[in-house]
């Protein structure tokens, strides 16, 4: 018996020396200390000991039991300890790590200008409206006096999705989706993405933005539109900005205009940006043909507008100075930093 128990003894001892987590340790006080345990069922047998034997054992047996929990305890703090050392391992801070950077962002050149121009409309009172960028054939082209055998159809190399429906070239079908729905006064502005077939150069893109604007009431007339103009581009360009209007034509205008600003580099003078000519064309206006507003529902003997279109793009462009259109859509961090 003496035996035995030493060899419960140093069982229990090694066992707990390896024990690795405190339900290890239950586990073992169970199996030599608990009800059932190895321990006990010994002791339970110290009955068929001689008079002599019974105390010599009895004393054993108390030995075996204090040791094992002492060694159940000093192991149970050990873990304990391991555990809290792994922790502030795991949370250490180590104060000399470089940070990490966070790159803020910032408004792309394009939208920069946009909300300029946004602001100066509606500073004048225009509504800024928004339409699809995936339009019919009757918004983007027929509504606009523009038939299927009318030649700017060809020029304007369209993204067809079937016969019927287009990528929009222009803005201006959201001008004809106001005018169906609305009756004048009509005082909006409509920018957004365009399409059209080019190649990707320095000055073309198949995707660019344009904004357009229409105005449509009692009585409004070329002065109306001059006026507008002026004002826009001296509030985009400076108060000294001249503005030049050129007869030109466009199927949905009657008549029309391009509108050129006196170079701001050379002031007419003549240089590299403007390529010599000092005056930069920015945008195509007019008054709405007779044919728009009867094709839109509003009758063009009670009513008269006008309608303006420029590039974004080149906008900015003249704006910055920048000379190829492809850096707005190449997401180089080294040329949206500088706005
Ligand atoms: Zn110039």
């Amino acid at each position: 018996m003496k035996q035995q128990l030493e060899a419960i003894r140093d069982n229990a001892v090694k066992e707990l020396a390896q024990a690795k987590g405190q339900q290890v340790l239950e586990t073992l006080r169970v199996k030599y200390l608990g009800k059932k345990g190895e321990l006990t069922s010994i002791l339970k047998q110290m009955g068929g000991l001689s008079a002599e034997e019974r105390p010599v054992i009895g004393q054993l047996a108390n030995q075996v039991r204090s040791l094992i929990e002492e060694e159940l305890t000093k192991r149970a703090a050990e873990l304990k300890e391991q555990a809290q050392q792994a922790r502030l391992e795991q949370e250490r801070l180590d104060v000399t790590l470089p940070g990490k950077r966070r790159e803020l962002g910032a408004k792309h050149p394009l939208s920069i200008v946009l909300d300029e121009i946004k602001e100066i409309f509606v500073g004048m009172g225009f509504e800024i409206v928004d339409g699809p960028e995936v339009e019919y054939d009757y918004y983007n082209f027929e509504a606009l006096n523009i038939p299927k055998n009318h030649p700017a159809r060809d020029t304007q190399d369209t993204f067809y999705i079937n016969d019927n429906i287009v990528l929009r070239t222009q803005t201006s079908p959201v001008q004809v989706r106001v005018m169906e729905k609305t009756q004048p006064p009509i005082r909006i502005i409509s920018p957004g993405r365009v399409y059209r077939s080019d190649a990707v150069d320095a000055t073309h893109s198949p995707l660019f933005h344009q904004i357009e604007g229409l105005v449509v009431d009692r009585g409004i007339t070329f002065a109306h539109l001059k006026d507008t103009l002026e004002t826009f581009v001296k509030r985009l360009y400076g108060e000294d900005s001249v503005v030049r209007f050129r007869p030109h034509h466009f199927p949905f205008t009657e008549p029309s205009a391009e509108v050129d600003v006196q170079c701001f580099n050379c002031h007419g003078e003549g240089c590299r940006l403007c390529k010599g000519e000092g005056w930069i064309e920015i945008l195509g206006c007019g008054m709405v043909h007779p044919k728009v507003l009867s094709n839109c529902g509003i009758d063009p003997e009670v009513y008269s507008g006008f309608a303006l279109g420029m590039g974004l793009e080149r906008v900015v462009m003249r704006r910055y100075n920048i000379d190829d259109l492809r850096l707005f859509y190449e997401n180089d961090i080294r040329f949206l930093k500088q706005f």
